[in-house]
């Protein structure tokens, strides 16, 4: 019996995608999402059949309801695809006037995805039988969700490790301060020692990204700039000027030996 043969083979549905863009925190920490897709569904008006009500599909004439015709080429008979019922071995003659016969209708669908905490930028989730609904018993397709994840102010993300700049200034990093600097859960102190270098990292630990899968956390590096001021009041040129003429235009200190070097360069 063709009909039954067709029926149980089925379709599977195909696969959808789905761009989800997140914040930054919500990648961290992980979060809740609903989204809206237009996904192809089995037509309500048919059941998925593609006939309009009281009809039914028949089978292929062309194909005995085979699905598949025989060709003669040459000493060769070869099967293919019967060309009047595509494959299926059943012919709709009074289709749905919902959805046309291909027994599926574009429905707005609200599906809940779950964003695991420390999910990355690019990586994606599957969704199980949530794409395309398959057609005569085939399976329904999945839904990949591309997680976007949003730029962050002040954080630089490196798969678990965060990175931060904080501007210093030039007295603080060479007479050490303590400093306000910004973690995921809110400013903490940071002691900067005296004669700190611009650039200098410091790692705090475990304050980065939890590790998908697992209670570990990535650290926190905070890298020390020494801010240069392009505007100076008239008291703080004087001090300037004053200090210039004690340190000289260049370090006296070369703790890089780059004076040094450059002396070897060019004698
Ligand atoms: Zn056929
Ligand atoms: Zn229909």
């Amino acid at each position: 019996f063709g009909g039954g043969r067709a029926q149980s083979r089925g379709t599977a549905g195909r696969d959808l995608r789905y761009t989800l863009e997140v914040a930054f925190e919500e990648a961290i920490f992980g979060t809740e999402k609903e989204i809206s897709i237009s996904r192809p569904t089995l037509c309500g008006g048919c059941s998925g059949e593609g006939t309009a009500p009281g009809t039914s599909r028949e089978r292929c004439a062309q194909c005995d309801g085979q699905g598949q015709v025989a060709m003669q080429q040459g000493f060769f008979t070869i099967a293919r695809t019967c060309p009047v019922c595509q494959g299926v071995g059943q012919i709709i003659r009074t289709p749905c006037s919902t959805c046309n016969g291909s027994g599926k209708e574009l429905k707005d669908a609200k599906i809940k995805v779950k964003v695991p905490a420390g999910i990355d930028h690019g990586q994606r989730l599957k969704l199980r039988g949530e794409g395309e609904a398959g057609s005569g018993g085939g399976p329904d397709g999945d839904l990949y969700v591309q997680i976007v994840v949003k730029d962050h102010p002040v954080f630089v993300r490196e798969d678990s490790d965060l990175f931060c700049d904080v501007p210093i200034n030039y007295a603080s990093a060479v007479l050490g301060t303590e400093i306000e600097v910004p973690t995921l859960e809110g400013k903490v102190s940071l002691k900067i020692p005296a004669g700190t270098p611009s650039g200098k990292v410091f790692r705090m630990r475990s304050k980065g990204v939890p590790v998908l899968g697992s209670s570990q956390r990535g650290d926190l590096h905070v890298r020390v700039a020494v801010h240069v001021p392009t505007r100076i009041s008239h008291e703080q040129r004087e001090i300037l000027e004053k200090l210039r003429s004690l340190d000289g235009d260049i370090p006296t200190q070369d703790e890089k030996g780059f004076f040094e070097k450059m002396k070897e360069m060019f004698s």
